[in-house]
């Protein structure tokens, strides 16, 4: 399904010309700040001696979600993206700004819903436009890293596009501890590649402002899996199978229905019965407690971790299989 004309014998990246068996950084400038600074999106190229499927790994989109951003660049590190076949295109970081304003938006608005962009409009219009004028037109598919936001913490998990076959394959390959299909977002990435006929996976593990191990883990393990799937990597690099994939086919935020101080009694990723506490919500004087109870038999697939609770926050993410 994947077999097709491959694009990597040359990829053009901002007029850099990079062949079969080459490796490049190139920064694209996108603007400059009032200080004068030059803000640019470094890219790394890595590309195999062999034709083969060319793929986007994408970190921080969304500037303050640092797990993607480490992920993508531990792997940096381990050479992990030593390439024999195909061609990996590796973003670390894309949200330059946000990262350094420890915030998901750029200058006050989101880039993932700045799609397709324009050259002339505001940051982040400006580094939506850059990132599909110059990288997605080169790519076959793409792997889009996120965490969850404000102390939600998303066991690790994948999301891709139910009308988008390929999609559906890529999320089996890659085998996250719990995969669904995500209504596609207008001007977000995924819908904007979705219209250029490029598949592309949304790998979401632990929260914003936060590392975490496990979450760093099952997103390189992944990624492995799907780059020795496309026998892109040598065959003897390690990459350790989970259990399958646990289908999610209906999701739930169990919410607060009543405000204080929330204390999660259930791990994130576990599973539970209808009717199970999942934890307990006690004014701050210990007069009342309440306790928040699973509507169905599922999995807790997101897990708020703010102990201060106002009625209708967000508690826990439960998904049904
Ligand atoms: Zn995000």
């Amino acid at each position: 399904m994947f077999e097709q004309n491959f694009k990597n014998e040359i990829i053009e990246i901002r007029g850099q010309k990079i062949g079969l068996g080459e490796s490049k950084l190139i920064k694209i400038p996108i603007d400059r700040l009032p200080t004068g600074t030059l803000i640019e999106i470094p890219v790394y190229i890595f590309n195999g001696d062999q034709l083969g499927p060319t793929i986007l790994l994408q970190g921080g989109l969304h500037g303050d979600e640092v797990n993607s951003i480490e992920l993508v660049r531990r792997m940096l590190i381990d050479k992990s993206y030593k390439i024999h076949r195909g061609c990996v295109i590796v973003v670390p970081l894309l949200n330059v700004f946000g990262f350094l304003n420890m915030s998901r938006d750029m200058h006050g608005k989101d880039v993932n819903r700045s799609f397709p962009g324009s050259k002339t409009g505001s940051l982040a219009s400006r580094m939506a436009y850059y990132l599909m004028k110059e990288i997605t037109n080169n790519v076959d598919f793409a792997i889009d890293f996120h965490t969850g936001g404000e102390q939600r913490n998303n066991f690790p998990q994948i999301r891709y596009t139910p009308e988008d076959e390929r999609g559906f394959q890529l999320a089996n390959i890659f085998n996250a501890p719990f995969m669904f299909g995500s209504k596609l977002i207008p001007k977000s990435f995924r819908n904007q590649c979705y219209k250029n006929n490029i598949p592309v996976i949304v790998y979401e593990g632990g929260e914003s402002l936060r590392l975490e191990e496990k979450a760093i883990e099952q997103g390189i393990n992944g990624t492995l899996r799907v780059l020795k799937h496309f026998k892109m990597i040598n065959g003897s690099i390690q990459t350790p199978e989970n259990n399958t994939s646990i289908q999610i086919n209906k999701r739930k935020w169990v919410r607060a229905k009543v405000a204080g101080l929330f204390t999660p009694i259930v791990h994130n990723g576990e599973k539970v019965k209808k009717g199970q506490v999942l934890g307990h919500i006690m004014d701050t004087y210990g007069e009342t407690n309440f306790s928040v109870k699973s509507p169905y038999d599922g999995y807790v697939i997101a897990k708020n971790n703010f102990p201060i609770i106002n009625m209708g926050d967000a508690l826990f993410h439960l998904g049904k299989i």
